[in-house]
C-alpha cells in the first residue's frame, strides 16, 4: 500500500463496529467493556520462558495476577522455532487452565504467509481468539535492516487482513507513542496506525513510554486524523522499573532513552557509592509507575497494561498502591 492510499480518512459517520463475541471467547475490547464498572481494567504482558525453570516462575505471576481479575494477559512472540512451539503450548494452556483471557502476539518475522496461517490455526485450536498482530524487528538487530520473507508480509497492516479473513478472530496492533522508530515523522506514523486499525484491528496497545504527555498526543493525534479509528482504545503500557538495569530494557524495548527527569530521579536513588542503592532505585521505579497509572486514570485510559517480565512482585505493589486488589470476581459493569 503506498502512503498516499493509507492517508484515506474513514466515511463520517460511519458507526464504530462493536465486535461479536466468538465461540465463547470474548474479545479485548468487550472484556475491558465488562470490566469497566468502577475501576479502569488492566492487563499484563508474558514472554514465553526458555525453560522449565522459567515456566514455572510464569505459572506462579500468572497464578498471582489471575486473583487479580485482568482484563486480558499478552504473550509475547520471539524468533526461534523451539521457543515458538513452547509460546504456542503454554498461552494454549493459559487459556484453557486458567481464567484468564490471553491475547497471542503474532510477528510476520521470517514466516511465509502460509506458516502465518497454520500458527494462527494453531492458536484458534487452543482457543486463543484474540491476537496482537505486529511485523516484528530483524532478529539479532531490530534496528537492523527489515527484510521481508519472500511469501510473507512487508506490514502489519496485511498481516491484519490476513487473519481477520481467517476467521473468527479479534485483533490489536501496536502503537507509539512517539512515533515508530522506521517512520519518518509522526504524520506518516498517525496514518499506518489508522490504516492498520481499518484493516480491522479494534484496539491498540503502546509501546512503554515514560511520560504521560507522550502518550495525550497520540491520543489527540490519531483522533485528529480519523475520528472513527481514533475512537476505538488505545491502551498504554507501562513497565516498573526496578534497578538500573530494567532501565537497559526499558530503552531497548522502547528503543529510546528514558526522559531526564525519570533518569535523575532513578539515579538520583542509586547513589554515588560503589554499589547501586537497589532498593531505593526499586522504590522510585515503582512510584514513578504509580505515578503514570494514576495521571492516565485520570486522563480516562480504557486499560493499564504492564510489562511483568514474567515477575508479579513489582507490577503487584503498583496495582496495590493504585487501589486494586484480590477481588472474589471481576467487577462488572
Ligand atoms: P508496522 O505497523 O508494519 O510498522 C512498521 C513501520 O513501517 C513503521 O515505521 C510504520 O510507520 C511503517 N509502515 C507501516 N505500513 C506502511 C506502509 N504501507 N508503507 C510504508 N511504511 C509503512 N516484537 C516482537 O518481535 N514480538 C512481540 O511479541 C512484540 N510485541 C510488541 C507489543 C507491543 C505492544 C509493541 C508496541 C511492540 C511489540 N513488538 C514485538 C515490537 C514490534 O514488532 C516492533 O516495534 C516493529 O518494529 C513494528 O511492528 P508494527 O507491528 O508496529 O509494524
Amino acid at each position: 500500500m503506498t502512503f498516499d492510499n493509507v492517508r484515506g480518512r474513514s466515511t463520517p459517520g460511519r458507526p464504530s463496529p462493536t465486535p461479536p463475541i466468538v465461540s465463547g471467547t470474548p474479545s479485548v475490547v468487550q472484556s475491558l467493556r465488562t470490566h469497566s464498572g468502577g475501576s479502569v481494567p488492566f492487563s499484563v504482558e508474558f514472554n514465553p520462558p526458555r525453560d522449565a525453570a522459567g515456566e514455572a516462575r510464569l505459572w506462579r505471576a500468572a497464578r498471582t495476577f489471575e486473583r487479580m481479575h485482568p482484563a486480558f494477559v499478552s504473550m509475547t512472540y520471539g524468533a526461534g522455532g523451539t521457543t515458538r512451539d513452547r509460546t504456542v503450548r503454554i498461552t494454549g494452556a493459559l487459556a484453557e487452565e486458567t481464567t484468564l483471557l490471553p491475547v497471542a502476539h503474532l510477528t510476520a518475522v521470517e514466516h511465509s504467509v502460509a506458516e502465518l496461517r497454520s500458527l494462527v490455526g494453531a492458536y484458534a485450536d487452543s482457543g486463543i481468539r484474540n491476537i496482537l498482530v505486529l511485523r516484528g524487528d530483524p532478529p539479532g538487530d531490530p534496528l537492523g535492516e527489515w527484510r521481508k520473507h519472500p511469501d510473507g508480509v512487508a506490514y502489519a497492516e496485511e498481516l491484519v487482513r490476513i487473519v481477520r479473513d481467517l476467521g473468527d478472530f479479534h485483533v490489536g496492533v501496536a502503537s507509539f507513542p512517539q512515533g515508530h522508530h522506521r517512520s519518518p515523522d509522526l504524520e506518516h506514523d498517525t496514518a499506518h496506525l489508522a490504516a492498520k486499525l481499518r484493516a480491522g484491528a479494534e484496539y491498540s496497545i503502546t509501546q512503554m513510554f515514560f511520560d504521560v504527555e507522550h502518550y495525550l498526543r497520540l491520543r489527540d493525534r490519531i483522533a485528529a486524523f480519523d475520528p472513527i479509528e481514533g475512537a476505538k482504545p488505545i491502551i498504554p503500557e507501562l513497565m516498573p522499573i526496578t534497578s538500573l538495569r530494567t532501565v537497559a530494557r526499558a530503552e531497548e524495548l522502547c528503543g529510546r532513552p528514558l526522559p531526564p527527569a525519570v533518569m535523575a530521579r532513578l539515579r538520583k536513588a542509586a547513589g554515588d557509592g560503589p554499589e547501586e542503592n537497589n532498593a531505593a532505585v526499586r522504590e522510585v521505579g515503582i512510584e514513578i509507575a504509580t505515578e503514570m497509572g494514576q495521571r492516565l486514570i485520570d486522563e480516562g485510559v480504557p486499560c493499564l497494561h504492564f510489562i511483568t517480565l514474567n515477575f508479579a512482585k513489582a507490577t503487584g505493589e503498583v496495582l496495590t498502591n493504585l487501589g486494586y486488589g484480590v477481588t472474589a470476581a471481576p467487577i462488572s459493569a
